[in-house]
């Protein structure tokens, strides 16, 4: 593309276009891992469905890559490039909220935090992950695994509808009723089928709940109570186990730094008078080292400081199980790792998540309870190969045996890995509609699936 086309695109759009001239191409070309460092060709930091048709038609045209950015959190920093185009989804933000409060339409370059805070005002939620800043147009599309699954599903449960622009520039709207292979495929299937640029999502009422952080010390013991009590525990908690090497975090005591702890993170929405009953077996694994868990507004969830990584690796899996054994592997792994931060995340679904039918949606691992996800952040690019075969052996001791993950949380995978993560007929379906909605492989930089 040369430059009097980039001018071109410039000029036909209602957004911004970013050039490395621009004094803001710096700060357009950065996504959430600061080691990824890429030159597109330009950014476009888009004002509505119009101006990512033209952006899709310009890539299409020109064989240029075409990267998608919502949040930025990409693993593999897909919202970025080198020498392509880039949709910034970021300046759209819009929520509307319908009248009778049961469900919102939201442009996806909104954050988890915003669109929660902006609903919660009307006293409603719908669910996403742990992570305030993540996009909701790459959480969504991957499956949105959080702090309401086992109450209420996966955010993808919670999607009714959305607004997307197609490989030749079309704006369809998709929900069960319009284009309803479309709207399977986009339930898991991230951004192959297109770009989303509106969700319309189901709302739940929600008050007061009962959440936030605790601190237990980490042995095989209150690693294997976690798993028990999370999976005993009613639909209405859901819980996340990060255990880790204690950083020196202010509100760890000094004598815990660096030794493992557990950080569990947790939500409770149910009677905000029974929390206490449901917690109590928490607190009796251990004594806590913190306990930060209290009565507060949902969105509150999303204040705690977020982790800055440069690069993150890691490797994940959903299973029936972890391997008898798992905790003491953990406990024995992590010191291994030279990573200056590393920690391996356990999570108990099932509840709504597990009771939607694996073949209703491109996500197709509901009958798998147990969620575990090894994962190493680190500096020095040269380090990744070795914090990958880090993440993988530990993944292997807890049981993954060729168990699929979550894209959710994947970086830049082989094909074998990617088949893995749409189980139960899911990646063959998905490569037949790839080659109907996307023949020529427009949106390629993402977790591909060749078309049949
Ligand atoms: C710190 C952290 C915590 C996380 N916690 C959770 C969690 O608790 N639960 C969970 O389920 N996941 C979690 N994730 C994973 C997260 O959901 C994915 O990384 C997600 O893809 C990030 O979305 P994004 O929009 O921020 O990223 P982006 O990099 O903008 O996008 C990610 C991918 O989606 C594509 N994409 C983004 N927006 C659109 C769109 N509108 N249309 C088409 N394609 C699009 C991009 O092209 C890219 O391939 C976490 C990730 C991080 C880094």
């Amino acid at each position: 593309m040369t430059s009097t086309t980039t001018n071109d695109l410039r000029s036909q759009l209602d957004g911004e276009l970013i050039t490395p001239d621009d004094s803001s191409y710096d700060e357009a070309r950065q996504v959430f891992l600061k080691g990824i460092d890429r030159h597109p060709l330009a950014v476009a930091r888009v004002a509505g469905a119009p101006d990512v048709a033209r952006v899709v038609t310009a890539a299409r045209e020109t064989g240029l890559d075409l990267s998608v950015r919502s949040g930025g959190h990409s693993r593999a920093g897909y919202g970025t490039n080198d020498g392509g185009l880039v949709v910034d989804l970021s300046p759209m933000k819009a929520i509307e909220i319908a009248d009778d409060r049961e469900s919102a339409w939201v442009e996806t370059g909104a954050t988890a935090g915003e669109y929660t805070s902006a609903t919660a005002e009307q006293g409603r939620v719908t669910g996403f992950g742990d992570t305030g800043s993540v996009g909701i147009g790459g959480i969504t599309l991957a499956g949105g695994i959080g702090f309401l699954s086992r109450k209420y599903g996966m955010t993808i449960d919670d999607l009714l509808a959305a607004e997307m622009v197609t490989a030749d520039g079309e704006v369809v709207e998709v929900s069960e009723s319009s284009e309803p292979d479309l709207f399977w495929a986009i339930r898991g299937g991230e951004s192959n089928f297109g770009i989303a640029t509106r969700f319309r999502f189901r709302l739940h009422e929600m008050d007061e709940i009962v959440g936030g952080m605790m601190i237990l010390p980490a042995t095989p013991e209150t690693i294997d109570g976690f798993l028990e009590t999370a999976a005993a525990a009613p639909e209405e908690l859901s819980a996340i186990a990060n255990v880790l090497l204690a950083p020196p975090m202010p509100f760890i005591p000094a004598e815990a730094h660096g030794e493992p702890v557990i950080i569990v993170l947790a939500a409770y929405v149910g009677p905000t008078d029974e929390a206490q009953g449901v917690f109590a077996p928490f607190r009796a694994l251990a004594e806590p080292l913190a306990d930060m868990v209290r009565p507060m507004r949902y969105p509150e969830l999303y204040d705690g400081p977020e982790q800055e990584a440069a690069f993150m690796t890691g490797t994940n899996f959903l299973a029936d199980s972890l391997s008898s054994g798992a905790a003491e592997a953990i406990l024995e792994q992590l010191p291994q790792s030279t990573a200056p931060m590393k920690a391996v995340q356990l999570r108990v679904l099932g509840g709504a998540m597990g009771r939607t039918p694996n073949d209703a949606t491109a996500f197709a691992h509901r009958d798998r309870p147990m969620f575990a996800n090894a994962v190493s952040m680190y500096v020095d690019p040269a380090e990744g190969r070795a914090h990958t075969a880090w993440t993988e052996a530990v993944a292997e001791s807890l049981g993954r045996n060729g168990a699929g993950g979550y894209v959710g949380f994947m970086g830049d995978e082989d094909e074998e890995t990617l088949r893995a993560a749409y189980p139960n007929g899911a990646w063959e379906r998905l490569r037949e509609l790839k080659a109907r909605y996307d023949p020529e492989n427009v949106f390629r930089l993402n977790h591909n699936i060749p078309p049949a």
